[in-house]
């Protein structure tokens, strides 16, 4: 689930390969590895999904929502692009619904095992259950005290978008640790968890064939949200974000391909997570002088995106705002006061 704007255009040598694959398609971009594009119906109208050649079948990374194309998409690629050879694995980087939606129908469809982080693989087992927003007093307080409307709490709380867009999950599924070394096929990938965009994150890396499958973690001209939600309403997110582009540039070398959940593969992460951090270092200023004079937190929002949201849009954007505000809090940059139970930010 994405708020995303552009942030940086890089020069054409940076994108390897210009075109992307088309319903039906792969494009091959190493010896057993395969890039196909599953249809999302939203503004981003794709997720990029990976095939792993597995010994004798093979392994996803990442899935797509559950919709009739998209399933169709994955039934057509397995017939015609994957040698007579079934889906065994199913690995999912995290818990939103364009990465994890197709997860449990890929795994009963081909008796495939799934892979996840356990935090991962448990939310998404209780947002399929529960919802997103379960009302609660303390929700219904974040809400409020965030200055957020009754109508983007009401359009939260009443469907369960989760559950519309992702199919059922298996009832086990194999747990992916930070480090752990993955053997798929020939090759060995390296599980890197990172925190911020999502509770537990996982990234692949391979350093025979200088490959990084970077999920959300690392987009090429779009940012991932970062979002405080109201089930952890005192949370500091942007600073997990911090510490996971930290984490990225220490263990992935800037020789390697990302090959990305959205967009197109590039090369030049270490730039790129530098970029997604000043972007951010930006936006805090920005917060810093918008707080000039006391404010709450939709009207920073307001001032911050200068556009228009739906409530789950608008939702996701304060959410983003708390996550900035929360770190200069911590930094001792912003004080928070609670006048009329509606929390005032003050730089
Ligand atoms: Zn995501």
């Amino acid at each position: 689930m994405t708020l995303k704007d552009s942030v940086t255009l890089y020069p054409e040598k940076v994108f390897p390969l210009k075109n992307p694959p088309g319903d039906n398609e792969v494009v091959d971009i190493a010896p057993g590895v395969k890039w196909l594009r599953s249809p999302l119906p939203l503004s981003l109208d794709h997720i990029n999904c990976y095939l792993l050649k597995d010994g004798d079948g093979w392994c996803v990374v990442d899935t797509g929502m559950n919709t009739k194309s998209a399933r169709d998409n994955w039934l057509a690629i397995v017939e015609q692009h994957c040698d007579n050879l079934p889906i065994k694995r199913v690995i999912v980087t995290h818990q939103h619904p364009d990465h994890v939606g197709l997860a449990g129908w890929l795994c009963e469809s081909f008796r495939a095992r799934l892979l996840m982080s356990e935090q991962e693989y448990l939310c998404s087992r209780v947002y399929l259950n529960y919802g997103q927003a379960d009302s609660s007093w303390e929700v219904e307080e974040f809400f409020k005290r965030s200055a957020m409307s009754q109508h983007t709490l009401d359009g939260l709380t009443t469907s369960n978008s989760f559950y519309d867009s992702v199919s059922a999950l298996p009832g086990s599924y194999h747990q992916l640790n930070d480090t752990q070394i993955l053997t798929i096929g020939d090759n060995e990938w390296e599980v890197i968890i990172t925190r911020g965009h999502a509770q537990a994150h996982v990234s692949l890396y391979c350093q025979a064939l200088d490959l990084y499958i970077s999920g959300d973690q690392v987009l090429p001209r779009i940012t991932s949200n970062v979002s405080v939600i109201s089930s952890a309403p005192e949370s500091s997110p942007l600073t997990d974000w911090y510490e996971a582009h930290d984490i990225v540039a220490q263990r992935v070398p800037d020789s390697v391909l990302v090959l990305p959940a959205h967009e197109l593969p590039f090369y030049g992460v270490q730039q790129r997570l530098r970029d997604v951090i000043d972007h951010h270092e930006e936006r805090l200023e920005k917060v810093i002088a918008i707080c000039g004079t006391s404010k709450n937190a939709q009207v920073i929002t307001n001032l911050l995106f200068e556009k228009e949201f739906d409530s789950f849009q608008n939702y996701l954007a304060v959410g983003e705002c708390l996550a900035h505000l929360h770190r200069l809090m911590e930094q001792g940059k912003i004080t928070r006061t609670l006048e009329s139970d509606v929390y005032l930010y003050t730089s």
